[in-house]
């Protein structure tokens, strides 16, 4: 069985990749310093509490575990947050990541699995983003996650690390199980907040701007699914154990939903009512994001599974009987 170590895999998406890795054949060691993360989502995995600024002790576990790829999910990931405070976004986004890079190829381990953004892109300049699509971020968050593109690039060229990007658009939904969902303090994402709201946890849901350049006024989405993410980050590692090419993913349904629109879908499936409050725009949202995945279905062979409807229906069910 091969050791794939999950940097941050206590966290919302890592914690739905590691067991996805572990149902197909997979050993997954996770990596996580708790800032974020919850035990409760690894139960069952082999676990190391660890600070990727340690690189004595990241060499540790590559030796103790024989680590064939690392995946690295340990990110901060609030747009606004990341304009008041870039120092943080910058030091944890891109100097720890730097540091646990250098500790890979110091240990020969070759493969790594890097999560990007759709804000990398910043303002869409097409219908849809495909890879070709110029980077321009429009905030820090955006900044941090394309610095590691550029130097995830550099290092293979003169270290030979072989890397594949996924730029995800709105990761979102729950695993089916119900066991595993997204648990942010606080949280800030629109899904969780409009069905905490349903589920009388919020007193209601904030649409934040009605005058974006789209045909209802409110911000167009990407949603994609996180068992879909998932999926792909194992085709992702497969592909680039068999070409040793690294490559560069964007990772979404291809559709695009308005604040409104989830809203409205999220008042069908709750069958629940919720307030609505519109209040001016929040810091560094772009209008309109939606992932043209062509190449990801083509290369990787990915076929998202989980529609809208899938998508609320478990993270309605997550909200309901959360277990963290
Ligand atoms: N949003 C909103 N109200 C909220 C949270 C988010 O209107 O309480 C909007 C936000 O402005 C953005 C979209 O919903 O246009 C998705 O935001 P989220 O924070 O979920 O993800 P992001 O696109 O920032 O990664």
């Amino acid at each position: 069985m091969e050791n794939i170590l999950v940097v941050g895999g206590a966290g919302y998406i890592g914690s739905h990749v590691v067991k996805m890795l572990a149902q197909q054949g997979y050993q997954p060691i996770v990596f996580d310093n708790l800032s974020k993360g919850h035990l409760a989502a690894v139960k069952g995995y082999p676990f190391e509490k660890g600070d990727l600024g340690d690189k004595t002790h990241l060499s540790k576990i590559f030796q103790k575990y024989s680590i064939k790829a690392v995946m690295h999910f340990a990110a901060f990931i609030e747009v606004e947050e990341s304009i008041e405070d870039p120092s943080k976004y910058y030091h944890n986004n891109v100097s720890r990541v730097l540091n646990l890079l250098d500790a890979m190829v110091e240990n020969n381990i070759p493969y790594f699995v890097f999560s990007s953004t759709a804000a990398t892109f910043g303002n869409f300049k097409q219908e849809k983003i495909d890879e070709t699509h110029l980077q321009l971020p429009i905030n820090p968050y955006g900044n941090s996650k394309l610095m590691v593109e550029k130097i995830l690039q550099d290092f293979d060229k003169a270290y030979g690390l072989k890397s594949m990007v996924l730029r995800y658009f709105n990761a979102s939904g729950a695993d089916d199980s119900g066991q595993i969902g997204e648990s942010h303090t606080p949280e800030t994402h629109l899904i969780p907040r409009i069905l905490q709201t349903a589920a009388g946890k919020l007193p209601s849901i904030k649409i934040f701007g009605t005058d974006y350049p789209t045909p209802d006024g409110t911000c167009i989405r990407d949603y994609i699914h996180v068992n879909d993410l998932a999926s792909a980050h194992i085709l992702a590692l497969e592909k680039l154990v068999q070409t040793h090419q690294s490559d560069q993913f964007n990772l979404g349904s291809g559709i695009g939903y308005s604040v409104a629109q989830l809203i409205k879908v999220a008042k069908e499936i709750t069958g629940i009512d919720f307030k609505v409050e519109i209040t001016p725009r929040r810091k560094g949202d772009p209008a309109v994001l939606v992932a043209d995945s062509t190449k990801a279905r083509d290369s990787l062979n990915w076929a998202p599974k989980y529609n809208l409807d899938r998508i609320l229906e478990t993270a309605w069910n997550w909200e309901k009987n959360r277990k963290y």
